[in-house]
């Protein structure tokens, strides 16, 4: 339908978790179509995660939304997901006698917000992760409600959710350009020309490239690449938590997979342009080298690898917004390493911001503000 106008209320660019939980969030209320670029969703980072759920991760701004996602996805999504989305899946943050002041510091933050964390001391991380090498680690943090998330559920939850309420999501849908009259936009992308008052930008990567299109001032996003892997072992690692060493020449995190197997990660962050990211061997090699001195696993071996983009702000939280000078322009971008578990309360913000009403109760509650995500909000 290349020369065919399509009219909506709300166009969203970008199919990954972002531009769905809008599209569920913002379909009630509105007509909504949202474009993809590639022939399927999820393709670039929200189909490349580590699928976890953290509530003492990342700033203040990431904490709240992670805290107010929790519940929707205790319901499964509001029912609309067919399986359990968080299962139950401690996460144990490790470190070495140089790292106690900050553990200790991360402890103390976490139990303010959740009062499940605490520190713990080797004996117990020992108990807790039979798999790190004793003498090695001298303090951690424990955050026993921490979990695993099943990604693609939720991101079909949304699509359903968005579905049900009569959105369009168009796939192999490139946005090339943007324009805007008489308070409409024209969209134009390689499914056709849309036009809408309003535009959602939640294109990742590409948060500043469409924003370009749309005449906004680039917000300084940079996307950096994370590498992650999967291994065999021979041990039963299903009880075993994720576990995280956050300082150098141990930096690593790992985290059990069905079947005896972990996800690995380097927990690389290499700036890179916008693109189809790829892993690298020497980021593998050294995140096999950490985990091997971290723990007795002897890993040798690599099943799979991947790498993906996380794309942050200057400030490293999440913009959730209308451009100050571009009207009728909402960024949805900058989600960094917690998009995934904060899409829930992501959505509800943008959709709350779209439709002119204030931000859900539960993230006030929690003294989440709309300047603390606007795209020009004090640094
Ligand atoms: C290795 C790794 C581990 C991670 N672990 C976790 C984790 O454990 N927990 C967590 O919460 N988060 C995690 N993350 C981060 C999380 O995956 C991201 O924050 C999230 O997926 C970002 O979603 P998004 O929708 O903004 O981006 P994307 O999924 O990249 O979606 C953006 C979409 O926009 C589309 N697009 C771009 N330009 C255009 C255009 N011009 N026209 C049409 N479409 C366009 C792209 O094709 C893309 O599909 C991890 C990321 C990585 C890489």
């Amino acid at each position: 339908m290349p020369n065919a106008v399509n009219r909506v209320d709300v166009v969203i660019i970008g199919g990954g978790i972002a531009g769905v939980t809008a599209a569920s969030h913002l379909a009630p209320h509105c007509q909504v179509a949202l474009l993809e670029r590639e022939s399927q969703l999820a393709h670039h980072t929200t189909g490349r995660s580590a699928a976890i759920f953290l509530e003492n991760y990342g700033g203040p701004v990431n904490r709240r939304l992670s805290i107010g996602s929790r519940a929707f996805l205790e319901s499964h999504a509001d029912g609309l997901a067919d399986v359990p989305l968080l299962n139950p899946e401690g996460m144990l943050d490790v470190g070495g006698p140089e790292a106690v002041a900050e553990l200790t510091e991360l402890a103390t933050a976490g139990a303010a917000l959740v009062p499940s964390i605490r520190l713990v001391d080797e004996p117990e991380i020992l108990e807790l992760a039979p798999a790190i090498r004793p003498g090695v680690v001298v303090a951690g943090v424990w955050e026993p409600d921490a979990a695993t998330l099943d990604v693609m559920a939720l991101h079909q939850a949304f699509v359903r959710g968005a579905r049900n309420n009569g959105a369009t999501i168009v796939r192999d849908a490139t946005v090339r350009s943007l324009s805007r009259s008489h308070g409409v936009w024209t969209v134009e992308s390689d499914a056709g020309h849309w036009e809408a008052p309003i535009v959602v930008n939640a294109a990742g990567a590409w948060g500043d490239v469409v924003g370009k299109m749309a005449r906004a001032r680039p917000l300084g996003l940079e996307p950096r690449r994370r590498t992650a892997f999967t291994v065999q072992t021979d041990f039963d690692t299903e009880s075993w938590p994720f576990v995280n060493h956050s300082l150098e020449p141990r930096r690593c995190y790992f985290k059990p997979e069905a079947g005896g197997q972990l996800l690995c990660s380097p927990a690389d962050e290499t700036l890179s342009e916008p693109c189809d990211a790829r892993p690298e061997e020497i980021d593998v090699a050294r995140a096999i080298d950490a985990v091997n001195e971290l723990t007795i696993l002897d890993i040798r071996s690599v099943k799979t690898a991947w790498a993906g983009l996380r794309t942050f702000a200057p400030d490293r939280d999440p913009v959730l917004g209308w451009d100050d000078q571009v009207d009728g322009f909402c960024w949805m971008v900058g989600q960094g390493g917690t998009g995934i578990q904060t899409a829930p309360a992501s959505g509800e913000v943008v959709s709350a911001i779209v439709r002119g009403e204030p931000l859900p109760r539960m993230l006030r509650d929690l003294d989440l503000t709309e300047t603390d995500l606007a795209p020009r909000r004090p640094r």
